[in-house]
């Protein structure tokens, strides 16, 4: 599958994920977007590609030990979101839509696959929330048509890829594939006019700055903090 994104991973991103030293959430959300960008798949291999001419160089010892290390290379830079991925084309889950069905990339679907669990909140936004890790908030967004989320900053990173249909913000206008990415410095409000399925990773939580949604503020800190302490005790 391949869709021209607009909006992709940051360089510091993608070299995360290439060195795979990202929490799992956000793993994923990376993951699914590379399946779609041909452009972030050949920045991995070279990125991959560089670090394995960077090893070749700095360790001629385990080098020597390493017979099929070339072979094991290019298995990897061939498929490198595909491996211990046994879904097939045949059992893809989809998300149902009013009226249309959504396939999946293959990182979200395995996902998905255990089922997902929606929850209206105000505004017309529907939220699936799916755990990863304990340092991500991941969730299956779907916003209605003519959809509007309350004015909000973060207190950290949030990405957010698009699946189907658009949304957009002060910034820009977003659709499939594209990869947006929001930092404690931006103050934004998406609202989608032909509605809107993406998948959402925030490494911290959200404030709401404006009305009536301030009052969600200590909900949504409580329920993340939860979430993020689930592992500490
Ligand atoms: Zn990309």
């Amino acid at each position: 599958m391949n869709i021209d994104a607009k909006y992709h991973p940051t360089p510091e991103q993608l070299e995360g994920f290439a060195q795979g030293s990202l929490a799992p959430g956000m793993n994923v959300v990376i993951s699914a977007h590379v399946e779609l960008c041909s452009t972030c798949r050949k920045s991995i291999s070279e990125l991959e590609e560089a670090a394995s001419e960077e090893w070749l160089r700095s360790a001629p010892a385990t080098r020597a030990s390493s017979i099929n290390f070339s072979a094991m290379i290019d298995r990897i830079v061939d498929h490198p979101q595909m491996k211990g991925d046994d879904i097939t084309r045949n059992n893809v889950p989809k998300i149902h839509m009013l009226d249309h069905s959504v396939t999946l990339p293959r990182a979200l679907a395995k996902v998905a696959s255990d089922g997902l669990v929606w929850n209206q909140l105000a505004g017309g936004i529907n939220q699936a929330m799916v755990t990863l890790d304990d340092q991500t908030q991941c969730e299956f967004l779907y916003m209605k048509p003519g959809s509007q989320v309350p004015v909000h900053k973060h207190q950290g990173n949030e990405v957010t890829l698009v699946l189907d249909g658009s949304f957009e913000d002060e910034l820009g206008h977003y659709k499939p594939a594209d990869f947006v990415v929001r930092t404690a410095k931006d103050l934004h409000q998406p609202a989608s006019e032909e509605g809107c399925l993406c998948f959402a990773v925030l490494d911290s939580p959200l404030t709401f700055t404006k009305g009536l949604a301030r009052l969600l503020n200590p909900f949504i800190r409580y329920r993340f903090r939860r979430a993020t302490s689930a592992a500490a005790y």
